[in-house]
């Protein structure tokens, strides 16, 4: 993936089946090994645009297409933009069309904002074995990734539980463990921070924090942005309305109002 972004985005479009046009041509593009905040009010797009870069096309059922590895998409946006014959994302140069779906969804781990939208399985050590299984990894390897990674998060104790019987928070880091048991070079987090208590949230970030892949956020919490992501993007109505270090875009505060969000409360009482 070296010679590649991580993450390119060109003149994204995407139109929801019922009409509604959430992206509106996007450009962007992330190199492998940044860390990279996408912040903008509810509704610019950023779901749908997280969504597209692990080949989900927003508005299918999450559950089935994010576990379907094996399973042939009959859908894509790039079929959707074949007017144009170029693809809208790569990752790590490659294009995201049915044939690379496997391969897209093995280097991107997309964390869902709802833990329930990704966790399915009877225990907490199935869920997350379930990546690696499905990678092609024996049974008894996938079991030792999975400990391994419910120990990063802290959750090995819980490994025999019901994922539905756990706290909001622990089946947040139930979801990231079963990501990170796939090792992917990409994460791409939907509010990991969102309805976490405090400790909960500063444990999350510890987490994330600890990670080397390339890492895009879509997050509200900007003091979380400030700590882990040294560049923002700002999204608004589909489009790309700034991109830069987070401590200048974020300490703008006619950019901020102008799109619905607010200086974070550290930049504010150094002004
Ligand atoms: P954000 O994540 O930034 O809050 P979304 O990506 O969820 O924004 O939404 C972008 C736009 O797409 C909004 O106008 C929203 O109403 C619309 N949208 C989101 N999901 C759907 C859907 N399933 N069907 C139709 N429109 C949708």
């Amino acid at each position: 993936m070296s010679d590649h972004p991580a993450i390119q985005v060109e003149r994204l479009r995407y139109r929801y089946p019922d009409g509604r046009e959430a992206l509106r041509g996007l450009d962007f593009r992330i190199e492998s090994g940044e860390r990279v905040a996408l912040v903008g009010p509810n509704g610019a797009g950023k779901s749908t645009l997280l969504l597209h870069l692990n080949g989900i096309l927003p508005g299918e059922d999450r559950r089935s297409s994010l576990h379907s590895h094996t399973h042939t998409h009959t859908r894509t946006t790039e079929d959707e933009r074949s007017t144009r014959g170029e693809p809208a994302i790569r990752i790590g140069g490659l294009a995201i069309v049915d044939r690379n779906l496997p391969e897209i969804r093995r280097r991107v781990g997309l964390l869902f904002q709802d833990p329930d939208d990704q966790l399915f399985c009877t225990s907490v050590i199935e869920d997350v074995a379930f990546g690696p299984l499905n990678l092609g990894v024996s049974r008894s390897e996938a079991r030792r990734i999975a400990i391994e990674c419910l120990e990063r998060v802290s959750l090995a104790e819980h490994a025999d539980r019901a994922p539905h019987h756990l706290s909001f928070g622990e089946r947040k880091r139930a979801c990231l463990a079963g990501i990170l048991a796939c090792r992917p070079a990409i994460l791409v987090l939907d509010e990991p921070t969102a309805n976490l208590d405090p400790r909960g949230r500063r444990r999350f970030m510890a987490l994330i924090a600890e990670l080397d892949a390339t890492i895009l956020i879509a997050t509200h919490d900007l003091e979380m942005v400030l700590e882990l992501c040294p560049r923002t993007i700002l999204l608004d109505q589909g489009r790309v309305v700034a991109d830069g270090p987070s401590p200048r875009l974020l300490s703008d505060q006619d950019l901020l109002e102008a799109h619905g969000l607010e200086i974070p409360y550290s930049l504010r009482s150094r002004l």
